[in-house]
């Protein structure tokens, strides 16, 4: 059983969340506050606290992460898109459970996206 915190809103998301993508040991959620029309969180299910301790996941599950946030895009409908991780306080990271954000538009013909709140439809 990987390790999980019970204080983590992330092992949470990722045991009740609405996952709109899952495969063993990682799942994808929605961005509740989206930076762009279509903005999905890769969370894995053990508990990382930020990318710096990613060998703690071992080579293979992390090839199958990297491989599940490619999959999770495709599926959703991108082709160009942003991955991103922020690492630590002073870079932006909020939630110390290592995710993934992937940030695209589905559409060619979305209007370029200043970073409201404006999702489309998955
Ligand atoms: P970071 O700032 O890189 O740690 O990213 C944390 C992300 O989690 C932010 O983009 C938040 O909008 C998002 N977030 C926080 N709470 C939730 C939640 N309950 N469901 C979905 N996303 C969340
Ligand atoms: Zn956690």
């Amino acid at each position: 059983m990987p390790p999980r915190r019970d204080d983590c809103l992330f092992c949470k998301l990722y045991r009740e969340g609405d996952h709109i993508a899952s495969t063993k040991g990682f799942v994808a959620i929605k961005d509740i506050n989206p930076q762009a029309p279509v903005h999905l969180l890769v969370i894995p299910e053990h508990h990382v606290g930020t990318f710096r301790e990613v060998a703690e996941l071992g080579a293979g599950e992390t090839h199958r992460m990297l491989e599940f946030i490619a999959d999770t895009a495709r599926d959703c409908g991108l082709e160009d898109y942003k991955v991103q991780v922020n690492v630590g306080k002073t870079a932006g990271q909020t939630v110390f459970h290592l995710h993934w954000h992937i940030m695209g538009r589905k559409h060619a013909h979305d209007a370029p996206h200043p970073g409201g709140t404006e999702v489309t439809e998955l």
